[in-house]
């Protein structure tokens, strides 16, 4: 549901839905969404779109 969820939204701003990894271990990560990048300390939310990650 979350993946669905997700395809459409990248889906929706146009840009190429693809398999992308939120490695929340590494320090930073980039959201597959918004295409931020931002550190993953502490954070499960997108801070830009707002996208939550596992
Ligand atoms: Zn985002």
């Amino acid at each position: 549901m979350h993946r669905q969820h997700l395809e459409q939204m990248v889906a929706r701003e146009g840009l190429p839905v693809r398999d992308v990894v939120c490695d929340l271990d590494a320090e930073e990560t980039q959201c597959p969404a918004c295409l931020t990048t931002f550190k993953t300390a502490g954070v499960r939310r997108c801070p830009s779109c707002s996208l939550r990650f596992y």
